[in-house]
């Protein structure tokens, strides 16, 4: 029986998800831009699941858009607002601990003549508000910082820097696609502008996320098209897809307490059996607040991708931090921005857990964990 430890890449779809998406299918609702009777069935999906994807973040139905993805999201953020920044506010600000959707969408704008700084955390992958507010000044048009990092699950002083941003006059994007669903999310009161969410991350399907855009932003579309969703994002709405992910958003935010307390009971219980059994472990982001279901682990001189693949034999699905890099067997860009040692940033290894995560399985992972570290280190020896 395989144990899936991988939430942070994908959490498998809820029961509530599933259930929205069968449904949708069968009803095979309309266009939602149709004016008949599937359409307006179709439409009403839509705005149901609007407004309980609207709930994660307390914002109203209104200011979300749909998209296809976090990425997508994302990228109409960053690139939608550089497009429009007046010649004295051509500067971005972004932490470097940043999901590679948020960085590769900044370094586009750069080749558009948008000058781009990158700032770096403390050693434990938290971004100290007052290093941001340093480099934000009145030439910095727009603001980005990760609510939740994807690899660490440190959790990032959204509010503080919001008001730095704030107090410069730089549009606020923030990337929650992590979050989400985990920790309870006020975009207002954390001085958003933007913000960014994936549908695959908290139980919903993949292929789908949304944007938050703050009422009296205007953005260039990414997406230019038959004017759906108010115009700010080309393209028939995926409306089997949307509805699934109002379902999985509804059952996240409304079991957020519950399940962040088991899988905080669930995390310690690894890292003290961890501790205990390698004394050399490294854990990165200890020393932060971080997302109850995230535990990013260094075990000197074993690569993480060996791990990661000898652990998928036994049964254990879990990754080398952020998906998107694996298969390109790069270091992580966030194990180094928090000064680690490139051998250090090749052998993080990340266990995500989440809704469907038993007891059980962590048990079996803890227990077969010794011999397959074992196993690995004895191949890197022979080499
Ligand atoms: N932002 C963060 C923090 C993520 O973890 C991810 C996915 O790994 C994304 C953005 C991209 O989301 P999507 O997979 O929906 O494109």
């Amino acid at each position: 029986m395989r144990a899936y430890l991988d939430h942070n890449a994908t959490s498998p779809l809820r029961p509530e998800a599933a259930a929205a998406l069968h449904a949708a299918l069968e009803q095979r609702l309309g266009n939602a831009s149709s004016i008949h009777a599937e359409g307006r069935a179709g439409r009403r999906a839509v705005e149901e699941a609007r407004g309980q994807v609207a709930a994660l973040l307390a914002v109203p139905a209104g200011e979300i858009t749909f998209t296809g993805s976090g990425t997508e999201a994302i990228a109409t953020a960053i690139l939608g607002v550089c497009a429009r920044l007046p010649a004295e506010k051509r500067r971005i600000v972004v932490s470097a601990v940043e999901h590679s959707a948020v960085l590769a969408a900044a370094r586009q704008a750069a080749a558009s003549g948008i000058e781009v700084e990158e700032v770096a955390p403390d050693p434990n992958g938290r971004m100290a508000p007052s290093a941001m507010a340093r480099r934000i000044g009145l030439d910095t048009g727009l603001v980005a910082l990760q609510w939740a990092n994807n690899e660490t699950g440190v959790l990032q002083p959204v509010r503080e820097v919001g008001q730095a941003a704030a107090a410069s006059g730089a549009a606020y994007f923030v990337d929650a696609v992590q979050a989400a669903g985990k920790v309870a999310l006020d975009a207002r009161a954390a001085g958003a502008h933007l913000v960014a969410l994936s549908a695959h991350k908290l139980g919903g399907p993949q292929g789908v996320g949304a944007l938050y855009v703050r009422e009296g932003l205007v953005l260039q579309p990414l997406i230019p098209g038959g004017g759906q969703e108010g115009r700010r994002r080309g393209g028939t709405e995926a409306v089997a897809a949307i509805a699934a992910f109002g379902a999985a958003a509804e059952a996240a935010r409304s079991r957020i307490a519950a399940e962040a307390g088991r899988l905080m009971r669930l995390r310690a219980r690894m890292e003290t059996r961890l501790r205990a059994l390698f004394p050399d472990l490294r854990i990165h982001g200890e020393g932060a607040p971080r997302l109850a279901n995230t535990l990013n682990l260094g075990f000197p001189g074993v690569p993480g991708e060996s791990l990661v693949i000898a652990l998928d034999l036994a049964g254990f699905a879990v990754s080398t931090g952020s998906a998107c890099a694996s298969g390109a067997v790069l270091p992580s860009h966030v194990i180094r921005a928090m000064g680690g040692t490139e051998e250090e940033a090749r052998s993080a290894v990340r266990i995500s857990s989440g809704w469907s995560t038993t007891e059980e399985e962590v048990e079996r992972f803890l227990d077969a964990l010794p011999a397959v570290v074992a196993r690995v280190r004895e191949t890197q020896a022979a080499r």
